[in-house]
């Protein structure tokens, strides 16, 4: 059951939530909910000993995934990758990924997708000061 509540929406911005992030569950996606128009956003947890059901991979998108708390496994292409709080992972859109929970705690990431290659400026390029 999804957590995500619309809190606010204006002209040009849109405010969501989970909740709190230490009792939230499962998985929530903000695309529709914030009209998103260049990437994917989703929170997940997965409790103790819980991993994602499918192993999967994409057509276009790389997805980087941020660890908010836990420990977990990310198996890319066949290798695992020891994950905790604070890591970063970003993942080519056709490497078969899966992840799962190897600790006693909540494991809770957000994960980003969007175009590979997509991005033509940023930060300081894309920014303007006013
Ligand atoms: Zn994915």
């Amino acid at each position: 059951m999804s957590q995500l509540k619309i809190k606010q929406k204006g002209n040009g911005y849109a405010v969501a939530s989970v909740g709190n992030l230490a009792t939230f569950g499962g998985k929530d996606f903000l695309k529709d909910a914030l009209s998103l128009t260049g990437m994917e956003v989703s929170f997940g947890t997965l409790a103790a000993g819980e991993a994602v059901p499918f192993n999967h991979k994409h057509k276009q998108n790389e997805e980087l995934y941020i660890v908010l708390s836990g420990t977990g496994v990310f198996t890319l292409d066949g290798e695992d990758i020891a994950v905790e709080s604070g890591d970063a992972v970003r993942i080519d859109p056709n490497v078969v990924r899966c992840n799962r929970n190897t600790g006693a705690t909540p494991f809770t990431y957000i994960c980003i997708q969007a175009k590979a290659n997509s991005l033509e400026q940023c930060t300081a390029t894309d920014g303007v000061i006013l």
